[in-house]
């Protein structure tokens, strides 16, 4: 079986790690198929831009992060099986979260944002394979509340999830972020740390979640900012921006997961 495994699909070179090699085997075993149906199968599944197929995937509900379970270990590197895009925060709240184009940025309570290695560990995070349903160009000036209209504009529904990057040319903006935390302080404690930049090009990128998913996910929009040269970000808090390109893709599905810690177990969720 291990033979079969490391055949070439296509004909290109992919080598795959022992513990996976295992597991393939074992696939190939329990569903009678060969070791290369799956592997075609996995990527065929993992490659295709299906918008009825890509879900929003929590790794824990916000209600948890909310009651103070600041620790619960899910590593980006699991993240990133689910997608390339997306927010949340790190173990001990050690900052915002965002992740664009596959790269997981922690964005500091000191204003600075830094990539992270895959073994970082995550309380609370949500993320999508990003490919845009639509995407809009707009060259004119707006005001924060200008910018919330042209996001209800663009939403397709109310009831669905969508993912949203905009990037544009900020000439004013105000982020937060979040100082390391000892576990179980409930988040309406926490004081953020608040930066504002001007004339500044970046990039925002979040989700729409429907009102009725609160205790899951934030409602409403929730955005996280990062600068052009990927030195500064934090949560969006008010902007006013022009120039923007504006990419939303609607997402029908949720995968959910259930944390298995000791904190979660225990918590008090209602
Ligand atoms: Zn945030």
């Amino acid at each position: 079986m291990a033979e079969e495994t490391s055949e070439r699909p296509g004909g290109s070179i992919v080598t795959l790690s022992e513990e996976l090699e295992k597991q393939v085997a074992m696939g190939a075993g329990h569903l009678g198929m060969s070791a290369s149906e799956i592997v075609h199968a996995a990527l065929h599944q993992f490659l295709q831009h299906d918008p009825k197929g890509n879900a929003v995937y929590l790794s824990a509900p916000f209600d948890a992060l909310m009651k103070g379970c600041y620790e619960e270990n899910t590593t980006i590197n699991d993240l990133k099986r689910h997608g390339n895009f997306g927010l949340g925060t790190f173990n001990h709240l050690d900052g915002e979260m965002m992740m664009l184009d596959g790269t997981v940025y922690q964005l500091k309570e000191d204003g600075f944002a830094h990539p992270v290695s895959d073994t970082v560990e995550t309380p609370f995070s949500c993320v999508t394979f990003f490919s845009p349903t639509t995407v809009e160009e707009i060259h004119r000036e707006m005001d924060h509340a200008g910018f919330k209209n042209l996001l209800d504009q663009l939403m397709p529904s109310e009831n669905v999830f969508s993912a949203i990057r905009i990037d544009a040319e900020f000439s004013y903006i105000r982020v937060w972020s979040v100082p390391k935390q000892e576990t179980h302080r409930p988040i309406s404690e926490v004081r953020p740390a608040v930066f504002e930049y001007h004339d500044v090009k970046g990039t925002l990128a979040g989700f729409y979640t429907p009102r009725f998913i609160k205790s899951l996910l934030n409602p409403g929009y929730h955005l996280h900012f990062l600068t052009d040269d990927r030195r500064h970000g934090g949560h969006l808090d008010q902007c006013s921006l022009n120039q923007l390109t504006i990419g939303v893709q609607i997402i029908p599905r949720l995968e959910l997961n259930l944390p298995i810690t000791i904190d979660y177990l225990t918590a008090k969720l209602v």
